[in-house]
C-alpha cells in the first residue's frame, strides 16, 4: 500500500489533488481512497488531505499517520506544519518551492524533490492553484501512477479547456521537477506535527499564508474606504489624519479582495519572494 499526505491551503486544491490521485489509481485498476480533513478552513488556511492506493481492497479508514509520500502544495506551509513528521523511512517529500532539493533545510531518512509549482500554476493557469502543477512531479519522482491516468482523472474533474490547461501544468511539472535526493541537513525546523493549524486574522499571525502581498499606492487612492470595508481579516486600517488605508501585514492572508474592490486599482498584489 502507498500512503500519501498532502499539505496545502484552502484555495490551492489539495483536496481535489487527493481525489485526482485516487481516481487515477482507480483508472489503473487499483483500489484507492481519498480522505479530506475538513475543519474550519477557509481560503488561505492550512489543511491536510490523505490518499491510500493498493492493489487490494483498502480497509483502513483512519487518517494517514505514517505516509510514504508527503506532497507540499504551499512554499511556506512547512513553517506551520510538520511536513516530514512521521514520514516512513525511505519516504519522499515533494515540495512546491523554487529551491533545488539540496537547498531545502530538511533532514532525516527520506528523499527530497522540488518543483516550482506556484510559477507553473501562474504561468499556465493564471492563478496560484498548485494542485495539478505538482501532480506531474509526483508521477516523475514516485513512479506510483502513470501520467496518462492522472490526465484522464483531470479530465473528469476539469472538462474542456480548463482540463487542457491543467494537463499542461501537469506535463510541465513532470519535466521541471528536481530530485529526489537523500535529505541530509539536520535543521531542527520540523517540530511536533499539527495537522490542522488554523488561524484567525485578529488572533494569529497569518502573514505566512500569502502568495501575493497587497501594496497600496496612496497617490492613486481616492479614499473611498472600499478596501477597508471588504477586507475579511480586518488587516486594512484607516489613517484618519491622512484619510488613507494602511495594511497590518501580520493580519493579511493575501486573498486579494482589497485589490479587486478598489475602484481605481490603487492596490497591487505583488508576489511574495520565498
Ligand atoms: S489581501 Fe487585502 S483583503 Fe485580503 S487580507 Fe490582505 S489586506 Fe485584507
Ligand atoms: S479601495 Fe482603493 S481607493 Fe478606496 S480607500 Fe482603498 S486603496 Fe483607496
Amino acid at each position: 500500500m502507498i500512503e500519501i499526505r498532502l499539505h496545502g491551503r484552502g484555495g490551492q486544491g489539495a483536496v481535489t489533488a487527493s481525489r485526482i490521485l485516487a481516481t487515477a489509481a482507480y483508472e489503473e485498476g487499483q483500489y484507492s481512497q481519498a480522505i479530506p480533513m475538513y475543519g474550519t478552513e477557509r481560503r488561505g488556511a492550512p489543511l491536510t488531505a490523505f490518499v491510500r492506493i493498493d492493489n487490494q481492497r483498502v480497509r483502513e479508514r483512519m487518517l494517514v499517520h505514517e505516509p510514504d509520500i508527503s506532497i507540499v502544495l504551499d512554499p511556506l506551509i512547512a513553517k506551520q506544519q510538520g511536513v516530514v513528521e512521521s514520514l516512513k523511512a525511505g519516504g519522499i517529500v515533494l515540495l512546491n518551492t523554487a529551491m533545488a532539493p539540496e537547498e531545502v533545510k530538511l533532514g532525516g531518512d527520506f528523499k527530497v524533490a522540488t518543483v516550482d509549482a506556484t510559477t507553473i500554476a501562474l504561468e499556465v493557469l493564471g492563478r496560484p492553484i498548485t494542485n495539478t502543477a505538482i501532480l506531474g512531479a509526483f508521477v516523475k519522482v514516485t513512479g506510483a501512477l502513470k501520467l496518462e491516468s492522472i490526465e484522464k482523472a483531470i479530465k473528469k474533474y476539469f472538462p474542456g479547456r480548463l482540463g487542457d490547461m491543467n494537463i499542461a501544468a501537469v506535463r510541465r511539472s513532470y519535466e521541471e521537477v528536481k530530485g529526489p535526493i537523500q535529505a541530509v541537513v539536520k535543521s531542527g525546523v520540523q517540530e511536533k506535527m499539527d495537522l490542522n493549524v488554523g488561524g484567525y486574522g485578529v488572533l494569529k499571525d497569518v502573514s505566512s499564508w500569502r502568495v501575493f502581498t497587497p501594496e497600496v499606492d496612496v497617490d492613486k487612492c481616492i479614499s473611498c474606504k472600499a478596501c477597508w470595508i471588504f477586507c475579511p481579516e480586518t488587516a486594512i486600517q484607516w489613517d484618519e489624519a491622512k484619510k488613507k488605508p494602511y495594511i497590518e501585514y501580520n493580519k493579511c492572508k493575501g486573498c486579494g479582495v482589497c485589490a479587486n474592490e478598489c475602484p481605481v486599482k490603487a492596490i497591487e498584489m505583488v508576489r511574495v519572494e520565498v
